[in-house]
């Protein structure tokens, strides 16, 4: 078994590659091998997955996952963190080094057919700032991906868990719908990285059914209707939708010919109505 990155092995590799940890960033890193081995368990992945890692950062998670799977492939931001995970892999486990590619780069630039061949798992510690586009950006350039395990914000990962009328329902709860469910898999604390940030995580697994495929291109329109339904998500959808489908009037009409009451709430729908609400503004304005 590789020995895992600890709190010290993890301090010392940041002085070495001159980082200071930012929060622009999301630079949290796990310092605990409890949490690492807890994360790679809840993944499920297996020694047949390709698994695209989101911000290995110092590599904590990476080695372990590395041990487990075929292949890894790990999108980093920060140039000093993606020169050195080869490194750190060198130094502690160079029999896996041919399993590992690393990009420098952005991961909500990736696109579809960039990561060849098309990875199974996206497994990751998501940067906060910048988690749910990341995840939603993934699911829909990589409907290959069936195997999803992120760690979020608690907070984060509420929402994405929530159901319909729940007080933390909101829009990346239903947008998540696109691609599949989401289930809770596990709260994690505080200590368990460095810097430890002010929030507690949560990990989540999501059940990728892909069941909009057939109206993939139509999900930007669709997102836009459901982005303007919670822009007012205290008014009823006539009141709210008012601006975005030109008038309370028109908007009532585009709500009942969707078979949704006016007085309802954005909170209140599934992602179902959404798509039927989508479908009856475009009617509408045809
Ligand atoms: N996986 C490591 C761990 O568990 O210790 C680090 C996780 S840390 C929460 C998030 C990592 O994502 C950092 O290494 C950060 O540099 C990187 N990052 C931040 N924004 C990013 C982006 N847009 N694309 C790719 N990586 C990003």
């Amino acid at each position: 078994m590789v020995a895992a990155l600890g709190a010290g092995a993890i301090r010392e590799l940041a002085a070495r590659v001159g980082i200071v940890p930012t929060k622009k960033l999301g630079q949290n890193f796990v310092i605990d091998p409890n949490t690492v081995r807890y994360i790679v368990e809840q993944s499920r992945v297996n020694p047949d997955s390709h698994v695209v890692e989101i911000g290995p950062g110092l590599g904590s998670l990476t080695l372990r996952l590395l041990e487990v799977v075929s292949h890894v492939t790990a999108v980093e931001i920060d140039g000093r963190l993606s020169d050195q995970l080869p490194v750190t892999v060198r130094e502690n486990c160079p029999e896996f080094l041919g399993k590992l590619t690393v990009i420098n780069r952005d991961a909500l630039e990736i696109h579809a057919g960039e990561i060849n061949p098309a990875p199974s798992d996206l497994i990751a510690n998501l940067p906060y700032n910048v988690a749910v586009p990341v995840l939603l950006h993934f699911l829909a350039e990589i409907p290959e991906l069936t195997g999803v395990l992120v760690m979020v914000q608690k907070e984060v990962a509420d929402r994405l868990c929530a159901g319909p009328g729940s007080r933390v329902y909101g829009i990346p709860s239903v947008k998540i719908q696109w691609f599949g469910k989401a289930e809770a898999a596990g709260n994690i604390g505080k200590n368990v990285f460095w810097p430890a940030p002010n929030v507690d995580s949560g990990l989540v697994r999501v059940h990728v059914t892909h069941p909009y495929l057939h109206l993939e291109n139509q999900r930007g329109w669709i997102f836009q209707v459901v982005d303007a339904a919670f822009a007012h998500r205290r008014k009823t959808l006539r009141a709210g939708m008012a601006d975005f489908v030109g008038t309370a009037n028109a908007a009532e009409r585009a709500l009942i010919n969707a078979g949704i009451d006016p007085g309802a709430r954005a909170e209140t729908l599934g992602l179902d109505a959404f798509v039927r609400l989508a479908a009856s503004i475009s009617e509408q304005r045809n």
